[in-house]
């Protein structure tokens, strides 16, 4: 339940409401979001009901929320929030974004020609890759780090596109929240609870792909991690789930990314490349996930696939994603959409 409290409310009379919501032993957290004083009352709780009616001089409005995630749903917010970041780059409106770049960046040579050829041949408005990589092995390329932060920023300036970077962990959060326009959190990073709530006091947009284990529930509950925590900025991310079969990387869940759309007014963008695992199948993939009208794509792009430190295999060449743009375009332009 999200109580929308009063914009000028007596001291006295919120505390008398607080110290109702202690007699019931309510589970409640304060939320400050859209300039606006929330308590919500988590779902879990199942003591008597609430007899919330006199404290209409504290409460403006009641939303009787069933679920245990909250903020993320229509319920919350009926329409579609939209997330602009300016240049005609919007979220959630009738657009779909293409976000477009190498997984990580393995070289100031090849981060710049990707950028080069993405920004001036294929008119990518947003640049996605890694600094922080968060990998399965030990041994593996960790990512430039830092120093990739400054080659983005190159990027950035050079070629004016925006960037989508992921941040692995608290310690670099700053510098990374510093570069991106946009602040990825992994697949792997859903489950980091402290690290969510520390992005939700960022006033940056935040993609949070789903873990590839969570279920929809665990998922959403991780989205209002970062909106009870002030930011109101997320855009979702299905990237695939561990199904049973090894010959696909992972599974493009396009139901569960459908009734996510159902149930929450955030934008929801699709992720063929880490779902897929193989180049040659991502621009079908990616065809269908534009055919579903999502508001985003993220593709890993490489000038030279080959020599991409991470996730080659799946990564396709500049020249394959100039082909499947126009597809895409017309896929977008039949459901309504346009792809930018
Ligand atoms: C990535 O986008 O390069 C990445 C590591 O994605 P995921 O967290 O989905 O594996
Ligand atoms: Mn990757």
């Amino acid at each position: 339940m999200i109580l929308i409290l009063q914009d000028s409310l007596e001291a006295s009379a919120l505390k008398k409401l607080r110290e109702f919501l202690g007699e019931t032993n309510a589970e409640y957290r304060d939320v400050f979001l859209h300039d606006k004083s929330h308590i919500v009352i988590s779902s879990n709780w199942c003591g008597k009901s609430l007899d919330l009616e006199r404290f209409s001089d504290v409460i403006e409005k009641i939303i009787d929320v069933k679920t245990e995630y909250q903020l993320c749903t229509r319920d919350y917010h009926k329409e579609n929030s939209v997330i602009d970041l300016g240049n005609g780059i919007e979220f959630g409106s009738h657009k779909t974004v293409v976000m477009a770049g190498p997984c990580g960046i393995d070289s100031e040579y090849h981060l710049m020609k990707t950028a080069e050829f993405l920004a001036e041949k294929c008119g990518v408005k947003v640049f996605r890759a890694g600094a922080f990589k968060p990998r399965t092995s030990p041994y593996s390329f960790p990512g430039f780090e830092y120093e990739g932060l400054k080659l983005l920023a190159k990027v950035r300036d050079t070629f004016g596109m925006k960037i989508i970077t992921e941040v692995k962990d608290d310690s670099h959060l700053d510098a990374v929240a510093e570069c991106a326009d946009i602040i990825q959190i992994g697949t792997k990073s859903m489950y980091i609870y402290n690290m969510l709530t520390k992005c939700g006091k960022i006033n940056k947009p935040i993609l949070l792909k789903r873990s590839f284990m969570a279920t929809i529930k665990e998922y959403l509950q991780a989205v209002d991690f970062i909106m009870a925590a002030g930011n109101p900025q997320v855009i979702l991310c299905e990237r695939g789930i561990r199904a049973f079969e090894p010959m696909t990387r992972f599974s493009l869940d396009v139901c569960s990314a459908a009734l996510i759309n159902e149930l929450s007014h955030l934008p929801m963008v699709l992720d063929p490349s880490h779902a897929m695992g193989r180049a040659k199948q991502v621009p079908m993939v990616a065809q269908a996930a534009a055919g579903m009208g999502v508001d985003g794509l993220l593709i890993e792009v490489h000038h030279d696939p080959s020599r991409s430190l991470t996730d080659k295999d799946q990564t396709i060449s500049c020249e394959k994603f100039h082909e499947l743009l126009p597809r895409l375009q017309t896929i977008c332009n039949a459901v309504g959409r346009t792809l930018i």
